[in-house]
């Protein structure tokens, strides 16, 4: 990896002549391999750390991972570091303390250079700017919250990041203040109203946290009238959970209505507006007045990949095929979310945490073979039945499969609980996060709106009294 550094002043004459190489001439001559990883999601960080296991007596390769956070994001933990269950820093775990030998750059990936071999990348806010050279790139950037469906969606709230968490909770406690004082029954319903667009798996699972959060916090709210509180799932298509069997969705709308959710199924929600999420015609009513509105209805290709110099499925995602390897660049590889893998039948697989986990095993084993075995290595396809899928619907509630069982209520909440903490990396971080849930069985969810801004910000007001201007000096605004 090159680093652009400012050049380094002239090296002082050496004091002592030079040691004796004691490195073979083969070994000398030996290039080093550079693989260089961009993105410290599930497909980039698993691909790290099976690369440093496959490598790890090989001093020939360099693995380096360009992220733009220093933290690897447990998102199925993301519901709950929103409702404040978990402590948000126990939803992550930092990529450094990961790894024992791959190097780490904290960085935003500008552009890549498939001729030059190099990717650009700039580390913010200070805008320092770093070239890293590369021998095998493996592009696992994610996706963004699809924003092109709905006209108006830049005004609702994304749920994809552990800052979207963070905010989102803050939001919801802080509009439950201004409904604790607000006299006005329109006004307040509007800031008591909840609306998720979208009813697949992360829609479902964040209305199961977010009532069980709300109603927790309004025990601190004794003025608030309950029957103000309204939670609207909507979704396109006509049941909830598509990804999930019929009986399974059953099961969580249910769970839902008892807490107070309205659905509205087969509805294609026409614009968002501010505080106003308009339907189609014929649906009634035409609009509804909320002042959180939250967009989970799909994913899409992360903006970087657009200006690649190579193929792209309708959904902008990389294909690769079934090694994982682009057509167009043999040295260039993709995983993930960002990524149309094929299975078997050629359909590309979904953009699930549990196969980017496995896809990376792969990917890292195939990486190993060309890096040792040159044009003439033997590379594996990626193929993977899934074992089960299970969602969360909040405190004591989940449902799901597993193989050939169906499972629902506690159970499924408790395998749903079990697998993702085995799932957590380092131990340190999962006995932390045993310990935030164990407080959480015991203690009601704390209403602490945390201040993300500083003293000087403008939402803030001067600590400082307004200044009385100094005879004789004039004072410039
Ligand atoms: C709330 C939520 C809950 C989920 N729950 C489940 C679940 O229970 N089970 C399941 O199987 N799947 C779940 N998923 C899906 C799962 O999280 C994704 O499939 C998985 O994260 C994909 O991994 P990835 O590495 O491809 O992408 P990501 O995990 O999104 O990682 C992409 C990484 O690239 C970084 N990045 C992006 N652009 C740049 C750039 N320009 N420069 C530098 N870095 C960049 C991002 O910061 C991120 O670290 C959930 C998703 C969400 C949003």
């Amino acid at each position: 990896m090159t680093i652009a550094d400012p050049a380094p002043p002239p090296s002082p004459p050496a004091p002592h002549p030079a040691p004796p190489e004691t490195t073979r001439p083969a070994e000398r001559n030996r290039k080093v391999q550079r693989i260089v990883i961009l993105g410290g999601g599930f497909g980039g960080v698993y691909t790290a750390l099976n690369l440093e296991k496959i490598f790890r007596r090989n001093e020939g390769v360099e693995i380096t991972l360009i992220s733009r956070d220093n933290y690897f994001l447990m998102t199925p933990f993301l519901f709950e570091a929103g409702s404040g269950v978990l402590e948000p820093r126990h939803a992550v775990s930092p990529i450094r303390m990961m790894f024992s030998r791959a190097r780490f750059v904290d960085a935003e990936v500008e552009r890549i250079d498939f001729n030059a071999r190099k990717v650009h990348a700039r580390h913010t806010p200070d805008n320092f700017e770093y070239d890293v050279e590369y021998d095998q790139l493996v592009i696992a950037l994610g996706g963004i919250t699809n924003r092109s469906l709905i006209p108006g969606s830049e005004k609702a709230f994304g749920f994809k990041t552990l800052g979207d968490a963070i905010f989102l909770r803050n939001k919801i406690i802080d509009l439950l203040e201004q409904a604790d004082v607000e006299e006005d029954v329109d006004r307040r319903r509007k800031l008591l109203t909840l609306v998720i667009i979208g009813g697949g798996l992360v829609g479902v699972e964040l209305m199961g946290e977010m009532t069980e959060f709300v109603h927790n916090l309004l025990r601190s709210y004794p003025r608030i009238p309950r029957e103000l509180v309204r939670f609207v799932l909507i979704e396109a298509h006509n049941r909830i959970m598509p990804e999930m069997e019929e009986s399974l969705a059953a099961y969580a709308t249910d769970v839902l209505w008892k807490r107070g959710v309205s659905f509205l199924t087969g509805v294609r929600v026409k614009a968002i507006e501010e505080g106003k999420v308009v339907l189609p015609e014929g649906v009634e009513p035409a609009t509804i007045d909320a002042e959180t509105i939250i967009l989970t209805a799909g994913l899409t290709a992360n903006p970087l990949l657009e200006k690649l110099p190579l193929e792209k499925a309708k959904n902008g995602r990389v294909v690769v095929d079934g090694s994982m390897r682009t057509s167009s660049h043999h040295e260039v590889w993709a995983l993930g979310d960002c990524a149309a893998i094929p299975d078997k039948n050629g359909n590309p697989y979904p953009p699930l945490a549990q196969h980017a986990l496995r896809e990376a095993r792969v990917l890292a084993r195939n990486i190993a073979a060309v890096v040792r075995g040159g044009r003439d290595a033997k590379i594996e396809k990626f193929d993977y039945e899934t074992m089960g899928m299970l969602a969360s619907l909040g405190r004591f509630r989940g449902v799901g499969r597993v193989g050939s069982f169906k499972i629902r209520g506690f159970l499924a909440w408790w395998v749903w609980r079990s697998y993702y903490l085995l799932q957590m990396p380092r131990w340190e971080r999962k006995i932390r996060v045993v310990l935030d849930w164990t407080i959480a069985l015991f203690f009601r969810n704390d209403v602490v709106k945390l201040d993300l801004f500083g003293e000087t910000h403008p939402t803030r007001k001067s600590p400082c009294p307004p200044q009385t201007p100094v005879a004789g000096v004039q004072q410039v605004d």
